[in-house]
């Protein structure tokens, strides 16, 4: 463990950079049964921040796994009504959520993928108001991670389960800024500005479209939304409070045209879809929709994830990330996105975020479809970066600008 006081930091990081947690603020924070020391010291922090009323929404992937394996399929897409209720009230009360992201890579491997399938659609249909409300930033929210002993003896397997879980929060804290030295508030306060500038130059350009070419084999025409957004950093809520969704994040990323991409993506990293790893995967895409595609190991939880809806087999965000990033250079497989996504420009299958089109969150579902938005219950991002990545865009008078050279920005 380190020493309780870089907890303490980063729990402040959490509550004051990540979620902005607002004086009279209510407060969820989603932990897990292996993340209960940081989880009371967020909730300890968020009400130093002055919150109202802070509630933990304890899980435990372990009986949620015994679930699958026991319960029916029809029973598991019985989404009961108090558990829906208990959302609506939260989103009424104007509340704010810290999720603690602690997954267990590999537990639902003998779980019928059909059973993950249909409760996640119920489960997600039931919760549709509320993904809307956070994902269209009606109020803030956060993602940040800690270990758990089954995690880190994936990413460091050669290491004993107590110094696997040690090195594993050692670079957790390393990627989210959080060091003893440090004031990691000031440190986050200068990172945003950097991403922020990115954003800047990447907006006044207004790109059509993006070529991606690497010798991994990938070689894909991103068309881009007309009125874009490039974001990346921390965000607006509705009501205007900063607020910063991932904690770590590198990434400047934008909204795919639905139906404009073409050509061949080949993954750089695994993707963790439903506990099951896709590994060594491509895509082929024509007119926006994976058309074809291939996976070395688990490619039927591929299958599950561009079945899932409609909207999964199109592409929902296109992100882009320096080669010589931070969390790039640890050169740590973490198994989980929100590190691995930022070490490696990434798209996401699934639905686009509303803040990524101007205007957007202030937008119906019907009129960011007329955009050319797409519209899913999923969202899987998946990497592609590489070290020779280059990128070309072209803009709407045909001009062309290199925006990646080697991996990394030269804009
Ligand atoms: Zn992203
Ligand atoms: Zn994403």
């Amino acid at each position: 463990m380190p020493k309780q006081d870089l907890l303490k930091k980063f729990a402040a990081l959490a509550v004051q950079v990540g979620a902005n947690v607002q004086p009279d603020q209510e407060v969820w924070v989603n932990a897990t049964t292996d993340t209960v020391e940081l989880a009371r010291l967020i909730v300890e922090a968020a009400y130093d921040a002055g919150a109202k009323k802070v509630s933990v929404n304890w899980s435990d992937d372990y009986v949620s796994h015994s679930g699958y394996l026991h319960r029916t399929i029809e029973n598991l897409q019985d989404i009961p009504e108090w558990f829906i209720q208990k959302y609506q009230t939260f989103v009424d009360a104007g509340g704010c959520v810290i999720s603690i992201s602690s997954p267990i890579p590999g537990l639902n491997q003998d779980v019928d993928p059909e059973k993950l399938q249909k409760a996640g659609i119920a489960s997600m249909r039931a919760l549709h108001f509320y993904r809307e409300h956070m994902m269209g930033n009606r109020a803030q929210w956060t993602i940040v991670a800690a270990p758990n002993p089954v995690w880190a003896k994936r990413v460091f397997p050669d290491l004993d389960e107590a110094d696997a879980v040690e090195a594993l929060w050692d670079a957790i804290l390393q990627a989210s800024r959080v060091t003893k030295d440090n004031d990691p508030i000031a440190e986050w306060a200068k990172h945003n500005e950097r991403l922020l500038a990115h954003n800047k130059i990447l907006n006044d350009h207004q790109f059509k479209s993006l070529h991606f070419q690497n010798s991994a084999g990938t070689d894909l025409i991103v068309e881009l939304v007309e009125n874009h957004v490039w974001a990346g950093g921390g965000e607006h809520n509705t009501q205007g409070v900063y607020f910063n969704p991932n904690i770590p994040t590198e990434e400047n990323f934008t909204m795919p045209y639905k139906f404009g991409t073409q050509g061949k993506v080949v993954a750089t990293k695994p993707l963790n879809y439903q506990g099951n790893l896709i590994e060594d995967f491509w895509l082929e895409f024509k007119d926006g929709q994976v058309v074809d595609y291939d996976a070395k190991k688990q490619k039927q939880a591929l299958k599950n994830l561009l079945e899932f809806d409609e909207g999964s087999s199109y592409l929902g965000e296109v992100a882009l990330i320096s080669h010589d990033s931070p969390i790039s250079n640890a050169n740590i497989l973490f198994f989980n996105t929100l590190f691995d996504e930022n070490a490696s420009c990434h798209l996401a299958l699934g639905r686009a975020y509303p803040m990524n089109v101007q205007g957007g969150t202030n937008m119906t579902p019907d009129e960011l479809a007329k955009l050319g938005s797409n519209n899913s219950m999923a969202h899987s991002d998946f990497m592609f970066g590489s070290a020779d990545m280059n990128i070309v865009g072209t803009k709407q008078d045909g001009s062309t600008v290199q925006i990646f050279k080697d991996g990394n920005f030269v804009i």
